[in-house]
């Protein structure tokens, strides 16, 4: 088993990370000395196939765990089901000391975490992320919320888990354009932070696709250790975490313009990133060669490099940039590559550059 500790003072947590750890799930949260009621919070998809082991692993440590089951997808992630969830836990009889496991992708891990912060003003809770992509970001770092018909997550906080239970066996079931969307985040890892990340996963990529498990142990811990370090220096946003953001400018308002359907997230920021490396070329110097392996990364990888936008989408695309929340004085900003494994943030996008780079 591989560990990684989240530095966060009082509210540091571990992310353990290992094959079957979901049969070992009840055990470790006995070591948070929790109270014994509990409620798993899941979707259907995920429920039917890991809630019972999560449950019986529960129960056996001692606990004793209520289930609730919500629809998968997107539109989960709102203030209707959280309030669902708040009516089952009462029926359950939830107390301040008892806690939410959220076993899910990143749209279950949210909408809990969402729920764990603000139940009878916050319960423990424990993230068990099951897509490649909550097991490398959002189930690391503290972000939780729900969307409003005015925007994704526009309703939220910072609230930390207690522990994260990456169980790799879990993305053996994953669906496989899932996965190849998580492997934007992972790739970006490498951009943003670690050039030897990016070099091992241009190398083994093919491994990485077949979902070698000791390639992806390591994988997924080198990435929860960069977003531990990240998130470590800057808990709430504002500054140097900012560098997470990579290709999310243009990632975010791809998918907001292509009404949230079109484009998993992971296959918006890949074209994201993409744009950002090109714009890096343009405005930091970037070495061409340097923004071909990146493209020839995602392109292997199976995601998107371009967006096909008819001449009268484009002002939208730049609408939804600018509504993006890393705008400041009107003017996007950009994270953007000097080279791979080294980014700044901050960076200003001349709006003509950013047409040329986009190659609609
Ligand atoms: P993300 O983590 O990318 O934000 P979601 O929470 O929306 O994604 O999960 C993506 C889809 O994959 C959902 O339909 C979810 O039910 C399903 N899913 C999540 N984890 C697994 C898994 N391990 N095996 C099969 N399907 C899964
Ligand atoms: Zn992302």
């Amino acid at each position: 088993m591989r560990t990684v500790h989240v530095p966060l003072g009082n509210r540091s947590y571990d992310i353990k990370i290992a094959p079957g750890l979901i049969d070992r799930l009840g055990r470790e949260c006995a070591r948070l000395k929790l109270g014994p009621r509990c409620a798993i919070i899941t979707d259907t998809n995920v429920g039917k196939r890991y809630a019972k082991a999560v449950f019986n692993s529960l129960a056996t440590a001692g606990f004793s765990p209520a289930l609730i089951i919500v629809q998968p997808g997107e539109a989960a992630k709102s203030l209707k089901t959280v309030q669902a969830c708040y009516n089952q836990l009462a029926v359950h009889r939830l107390e301040r000391k008892s806690f939410i496991v959220a076993l899910g992708g990143g749209v279950v891990g949210d909408l809990a975490g969402f729920v764990a912060a603000t139940y009878l003003r916050g319960l423990a809770f424990v993230q068990v992320p099951t897509t490649l992509l909550a097991q490398v970001d959002s189930s690391v770092g503290g972000k939780v919320g729900v969307n409003l018909k005015a925007g994704k997550n526009l309703v939220g906080a910072f609230y930390q888990p207690r522990l994260v239970a990456c169980d790799l066996d879990t993305l053996k079931t994953l669906p496989d354009r899932e996965f190849r969307a998580g492997l934007a985040e992972v790739i970006k890892y490498g951009i943003i932070y670690d050039a030897k990340l990016f070099t091992l996963i241009e190398r083994d990529l093919l491994k990485l696709l077949k979902r070698d498990p000791k390639m992806l142990a390591a994988v997924v811990a080198r990435c929860c250790e960069i977003k531990a370090e990240v998130v470590g220096r800057d808990e709430t946003d504002g500054g140097p975490r900012a560098i997470l953001n990579f290709g999310h400018t243009v990632g975010h308002a791809i998918e907001n313009i292509s009404g949230y359907g079109r484009f998993l997230h992971g296959e918006a920021i890949a074209i994201g990133q993409i744009a950002a490396a090109k714009l890096s070329h343009a405005v930091l110097g970037l070495p061409e060669r340097d923004v071909a392996r990146i493209e020839n990364l995602f392109r292997r990888a199976g995601l998107p490099t371009t967006v096909k936008l008819r001449a009268g989408q484009r002002p939208k695309l730049f609408a939804a940039m600018r509504l993006d929340k890393k705008v400041s004085g009107g003017e996007i900003k950009f994270v953007l590559a000097k080279r791979i494994g080294r980014v700044v943030w901050g960076q200003r996008g001349p709006e003509n550059q950013i047409h040329q780079v986009l190659d609609y």
